[in-house]
């Protein structure tokens, strides 16, 4: 299911996923049904307003990642809240905590910018205490909508501030933890706070009666254990050298061969070598388009692709795994010393990654995923 795009901002594209359409038919549910074609409108836009502090809330998340000069690539919209997608998990502590206490910083300041004309509303409205203005949650008035917006953007700054992934505030605990024991304890620590506070969540929901809380622990269990699998997968790829998985190789290709030389033994990403410098790579891609055109009397020199990046063999396979992702490329030349020694590919990396995930349930770490469950604190709420 392909999402649709509302629009651009600073590069950013803001979409919506098509399971958003539930969030419409609740409206027209909550507000449509028995009610008034002005109750229907008052649905919408209070609606259209609860995701558009949402928009903000990862807006702010994008914002201080790219101020990171890490690479945002969009924000996606579900029933469940928001989903901003950021090139990888920030490493170093310092900035991981910026990043997501942005999102909450945003709620903060649209809650204080929503307070004066709040106030303005108690005073004229003759409302007393915060109790009072609580009863105005289901008015559908100015009045209403502005008490609802007001207290959402607090819920969203306390839910998102739980030390639980996949919550901000977990991130916040993981990154704290992470200065003083290192990446790797401090996401375990974090993943077992996240769990027990999970547990406790879904215990006093149970106590309380309401089902949606075990149902919000269960979310945070899966994805905190998600999360510690991830960065034990990446410290391990962090300690292994690449040379120990590239495919070792006795020369590369000389540029003065000609191109029918390159295809013996089927065509693949071939490294290009003078004496035992790397001087270029052959692109699969590449190879395969020029046959099309014919290849009498070319050679390799004349179509490889001359802005080589190589790799050492110490470097580690996250690096170089992290390297390729950037380049886009799906090969890189190992050297040593500056001397050509071997290739390392996306299916070496493959090989790799299966040795070090045994289990089948090899679940993804969705960063920032379902951190605002808007709707369930609009059933809290009321
Ligand atoms: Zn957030």
């Amino acid at each position: 299911m392909r999402s649709l795009t509302l629009g651009r901002v600073h590069d950013i594209s803001i979409k919506v996923h098509p399971t958003f359409g539930l969030v419409v038919l609740w409206v027209l549910y909550r507000w449509g049904v028995g009610g008034s074609f002005g109750s229907l409108i008052f649905g919408l836009v209070l609606v259209a307003f609860v995701f558009g502090c949402v928009v903000l809330h990862e807006l702010g998340h994008s914002f201080m990642a790219m101020h990171y000069h890490i690479r945002v690539h969009d924000i996606t919209l579900l029933p469940v809240g928001g989903v901003a997608r950021i090139e990888q998990v920030p490493t170093r502590p310092t900035s991981e905590i910026m990043i997501a206490l942005a999102g909450p910083a945003v709620n903060v300041a649209i809650a204080v910018a929503l307070l004066p004309p709040l106030l303005l509303f108690a005073v004229l409205s003759g409302v007393n205490s915060a109790g009072d203005l609580l009863l105005y949650l289901d008015r559908i008035s100015p009045g209403g909508m502005l008490v609802y917006l007001f207290f959402t953007n607090v819920m969203l700054v306390l839910f998102n501030l739980l030390p639980a992934f996949p919550m901000d505030g977990g991130r916040v605990l993981r990154a704290a933890l992470s200065a003083g024991f290192g990446r790797e304890r401090g996401t375990r620590t974090a993943v077992i706070v996240g769990q027990v506070l999970a547990a406790l969540l879904a215990i006093v929901g149970v106590w309380l009666g309401d089902y949606l809380l075990p149902l919000v622990a269960l979310v945070v269990i899966v994805v905190a254990r998600a999360e510690g699998r991830a960065v034990r997968l990446e410290s391990a790829m962090r300690r292994l050298r690449v040379g120990q998985f590239a495919l070792w190789d006795m020369g590369g290709i000389s540029p003065r061969q000609p191109l029918t030389y390159a295809l013996r033994g089927g065509p693949r990403d071939l490294v290009v070598t003078e004496g035992t410098r790397v001087v270029g790579m052959l692109w699969r891609n590449q190879l395969l388009h020029e046959l099309r055109g014919g290849i009498p009397g070319r050679t390799v020199g004349d179509v490889m692709d001359r802005h080589v990046v190589t790799a050492d063999v110490d470097d580690s396979v996250y690096d170089v795994q992290q390297q390729m992702n950037e380049l886009n490329r799906w090969a890189i030349p190992v050297t040593e010393g500056g001397i050509y020694r071997g290739i390392f590919t996306a299916d070496r990396f493959v090989h790799v990654y299966r040795q070090l995930t045994p289990s089948p349930f090899r679940v993804r770490a969705a960063a920032g995923f379902a951190e605002t469950i808007s709707y369930l604190l609009r059933s809290w709420i009321r």
